[in-house]
């Protein structure tokens, strides 16, 4: 990449974090850090390029988005990530939040449907040495393969309702957040589990691609 582009993208990321996610209220210094840094354009086709610190979601591969970079901020702000958490990620898509989940946390176990996308994401973090992820394509709304819990589970794409799989999946004292609802518009969530219980909190209305599997919407 050449200097002048190299520049372009940083005095555009800068304006991303001060303006779109600071200026919204964005406050936890390690997610602006984070995104400070992350170079974003390498998440969306080359015809993209040009807006990919525009402030909304923009589409990828297979029919699905980007995700708006201030509702990663805000998801990734609440969820509340220490250095030594292991988090479950359901949905890939480009691994744009991947990247920021694998920069604050211990280790990422992330799920998606389509290979084609999971294969990207794999190629995009490998190009930026985060290593520190394991990547996996099956219907995430069943969960990880493994009988085991997560500190964290951060789901990108609307479920009808959170489901058993993921609720123990999620070990005691951990956080998840997931947008839940109709295909249509969905209600962020999130969730802290207290002595087996899902306490909820209401974040904002939100608009995500639907998550298409067992316990998700149909195709
Ligand atoms: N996290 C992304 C946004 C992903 S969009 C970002 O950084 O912007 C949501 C993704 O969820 C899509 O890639 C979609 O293919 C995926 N998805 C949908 N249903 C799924 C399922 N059952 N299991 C795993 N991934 C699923």
């Amino acid at each position: 990449m050449g200097d002048i582009e190299h520049n372009k993208y940083s005095t555009e990321r800068l304006r991303m974090v001060n303006y779109d996610l600071k200026g919204r209220g964005i406050a936890d210094v390690r997610v602006l850090d984070v995104m400070s840094e992350l170079p974003r354009e390498m998440f969306v086709e080359q015809q993209y390029k040009s807006r990919a610190y525009s402030d909304g979601p923009l589409p990828i591969q297979c029919n699905q988005t980007i995700s708006q970079p201030y509702i990663v901020a805000l998801m990734t702000e609440n969820l509340n990530i220490t250095p030594e958490c292991e988090i479950l990620e359901i949905g890939t898509g480009c691994g744009y939040q991947t990247a920021v989940l694998a920069k604050l946390a211990k280790k990422v176990y992330t799920i998606e449907r389509f290979k084609e996308l999971s294969n990207a994401a794999k190629k995009a973090l490998g190009q930026l040495n985060i290593t520190n992820v394991e990547f996996y394509t099956d219907d995430g709304s069943c969960g990880w393969f493994e009988n085991r819990t997560f500190q964290r589970v951060m789901v990108t794409a609307a479920l009808p309702k959170v489901p058993d799989s993921l609720i123990n999946q999620l070990a005691e004292d951990g956080v998840m957040v997931a947008p839940v609802g109709s295909e249509g518009t969905q209600r962020l969530m999130k969730y802290h589990k207290l002595e087996g219980k899902m306490i909820e909190t209401f974040i904002c209305d939100v608009r995500f691609v639907k998550v298409v599997g067992q316990h998700g919407f149909k195709e």
